[in-house]
């Protein structure tokens, strides 16, 4: 079985991280993935560390990095003048994302900026870039949290869509059935788009606990407790990698048109799972 995929990486939090990353990119652009996407702090927080990590990735080596990009908090100005700039260094595709406020803000329309979601941003990048860009959205198998039901995460994806997204990268989750479930009510919905589940292998029990607490994802109750009774830590990714292996076969088994797997800056993990996903089973 092999599949499209791709991967996420974050820009170094410490010049002294970025060699690391820059051999970590090397080890993914040679498993050849559609593209690598580069995560954007929101308010702009990492706009020069995301740009030169895509721009690494487009002069280093052969595969398409994608930006994801953030509205919040920012005047419609300031982010047309990001977008011109990322457009300019040679960066076609985007993630248009809203973001979140700074940790402590209440989610009010008074952190929003003028740019109050996605779907905005999505017209604003297609505007700049017309047909040389690539606009990617973001999508909430589980919901988003401040969504009210889950036909509310279905219809702001179609909303996506209609704003001229060409795809969309899901949240995390830990069953394939919240993706599959999620899929065919946008598919229902008329959603036409390819929806990539995004995959984390979660190789340590301070891990799954960090990323539930951020993303307020359902705690996988099985997956803890077997991280929890791991005796080693070579057990604990050994489990992590197992779990994300059968995650991945089940979803494209139910028919998920790619895997996008987040690397959190390390290539070991994802290159194994890859490596036996694409095992006969
Ligand atoms: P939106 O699509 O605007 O949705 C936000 C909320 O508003 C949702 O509850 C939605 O239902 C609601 N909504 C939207 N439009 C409407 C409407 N017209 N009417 C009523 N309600 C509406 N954050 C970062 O800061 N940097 C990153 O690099 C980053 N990368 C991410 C990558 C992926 C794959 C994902 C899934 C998330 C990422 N995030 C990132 C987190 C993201 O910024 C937050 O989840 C944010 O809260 C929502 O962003 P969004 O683009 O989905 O917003």
């Amino acid at each position: 079985m092999t599949v499209p995929f791709s991967f996420e990486v974050y820009p170094p939090r410490k010049p002294e991280l970025q060699a690391a990353l820059h051999a970590t990119i090397q080890a993914l652009a040679a498993a050849g993935p559609e593209f690598i996407t580069v995560t954007y702090g929101a308010n702009g927080s990492s706009r020069d560390a995301s740009l030169d990590c895509l721009r690494f990735i487009r002069e280093n080596t052969f595969i398409e990095p994608l930006a994801h990009l953030t509205c919040v908090g920012t005047s419609r100005a300031e982010i047309t003048a990001v977008v011109d700039s990322f457009i300019d260094a040679g960066i076609h595709m985007f993630l248009a994302l809203r973001g979140d406020p700074p940790e402590g803000t209440e989610a009010t329309s008074d952190y929003l900026g003028e740019l109050s979601s996605a779907s905005e941003l999505v017209e604003l990048i297609s505007e700049r870039g017309g047909d040389r860009v690539t606009v990617s959205v973001a999508a909430f198998p589980n919901g988003h949290p401040q969504s009210s039901t889950p036909q509310q995460d279905v219809e702001v994806l179609l909303a996506k869509q209609r704003a001229g997204a060409e795809f969309a990268i899901t949240q995390l989750f830990f069953e394939a059935n919240d993706y599959l479930t999620f899929a065919a009510a946008a598919a229902d919905a008329g959603v036409t788009i390819p929806i990539l589940p995004g995959i984390m292998p979660v190789t340590s029990l301070g891990r799954l606990r960090r990323i539930v607490e951020i993303t307020g994802e359902r705690m996988p109750v099985e997956l803890e407790a077997a991280l929890e009774a791991a005796g080693t830590p070579a057990e604990a990714r050994e489990l992590g990698v197992t779990h994300a292996v059968e995650l991945c076969r089940a979803l494209v088994a139910g028919g998920a048109p790619g895997l996008h797997l987040y690397a959190f800056n390390e290539h070991e993990t994802v290159l194994d799972v890859l490596a036996q996903v694409n095992q006969p089973a």
